[in-house]
């Protein structure tokens, strides 16, 4: 049988099968996927296949197979063995809640979010939340960076959660995929969600507050599934996607209005910093390309990795 993966615990998996039934599945022997070194072989979002096994009372499948995956997102320990663990895997968007005030969303810590999306693979959408709360001098910020956003190709909504304003539309993109919402604690994720499915308690709340510093909480992620056939992959204590290993030459690659100009720049191994001749410095010049962004160019060429950690982990 074929299945997806809505919860693992490590050593059981929560497995949904195509005609809607779940099953309590284990792995047989040793199973690894090909290319991956990870703590988990098998994470949630995973599409498994699977054999029933009746010969265990609370077994009720065996994995036998991974399928390849679309994309996947992990989480690197800071510790000398930087083991990897897979977070989730088969996200079709991965949106970032934005507020403007109550908390500050910065463009630098929006442009990460972006940036990984693309790398991991996956689409990323901007939801500019708390839109009841702005005055004129917010609402101002807000449509200069959606304006901002938008030239460059990122889609992005304006909503309130709490005024049940734009969250059909949300809603509307979401139908049919498998969704993640990341974004500062505060900006309102579990509003949201659940403006989207009132009986649903998700735990994207912070689950802990009382973990010692430097400690991290374990995160279990888990796939639930909401009416209108929308699926969203919840990972509490988790507020974005960890920075992704990435050579300096390759960062432009994931700002997609540096990218189209890269083949313009005199040197092919163009950073976009000194160098003569740079059409992305000359675009920057000229306003094409806005300040911020460039910034946020800088500030992940010089590896401020500390700081982010941070903010999406708590670390
Ligand atoms: P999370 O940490 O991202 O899950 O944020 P919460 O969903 O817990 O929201 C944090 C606070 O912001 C709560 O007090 C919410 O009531 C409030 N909030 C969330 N969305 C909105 C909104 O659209 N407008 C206003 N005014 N407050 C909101
Ligand atoms: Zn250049």
């Amino acid at each position: 049988m074929i299945g997806t993966v809505y919860k693992s615990t490590g050593s059981w998996y929560y497995v949904k099968s195509e005609d809607h039934q779940f099953y309590n599945c284990r792995i047989k022997g040793k199973f690894r996927m090909k290319g991956i070194k990870s703590t988990n072989p098998i994470a949630v979002g995973d599409v498994v296949d699977f054999d029933l096994d009746e010969t265990v009372d609370e077994v009720n499948g065996i994995i036998t197979n991974i399928h390849d995956r679309k994309n996947y997102i992990v989480r690197k320990s800071v510790n000398l063995s930087k083991q990897t663990h897979i977070i989730a895997s088969n996200i079709d968007i991965g949106f970032l809640i934005v507020t403007i005030n109550n908390p500050i969303t910065t463009t630098s810590f929006i442009d990460r979010f972006l940036v990984t999306a693309k790398a991991y693979g996956i689409e990323a959408i901007l939801i500019f939340n708390k839109i009841d709360t702005f005055d004129e001098a917010t609402l101002d910020e807000q449509l200069y960076l959606q304006h901002t956003y938008e030239q460059i190709g990122y889609k992005c909504l304006r909503v309130s959660a709490t005024d049940n304003k734009g969250v059909s539309e949300l809603m509307d993109l979401m139908k049919g995929k498998v969704s993640m919402f990341s974004g500062h604690s505060g900006v309102g994720k579990s509003t949201l969600v659940n403006a989207i499915e009132p009986t649903l308690n998700l735990k994207t709340k912070e689950i802990s507050n009382t973990h010692s510093q430097g400690q991290h909480t374990t995160t279990f992620a888990e796939m639930f599934d909401l009416s209108h056939d929308i699926r969203i992959i919840d990972t509490p204590g988790i507020r974005g996607f960890g920075m992704v290993d990435m050579e300096k030459q390759e960062v432009s690659d994931y700002f997609p209005e540096f990218f189209v100009l890269k083949e313009d720049c005199k040197f092919n191994n163009c950073l976009h910093k000194e160098e003569p001749h740079c059409a992305v410095k000359k675009a920057l010049d000229e306003d094409k390309i806005a300040w911020s962004r460039y910034q946020s160019y800088l500030k992940i060429l010089e590896g401020d990795e500390e700081n982010y950690r941070n903010d999406i982990y708590g670390e």
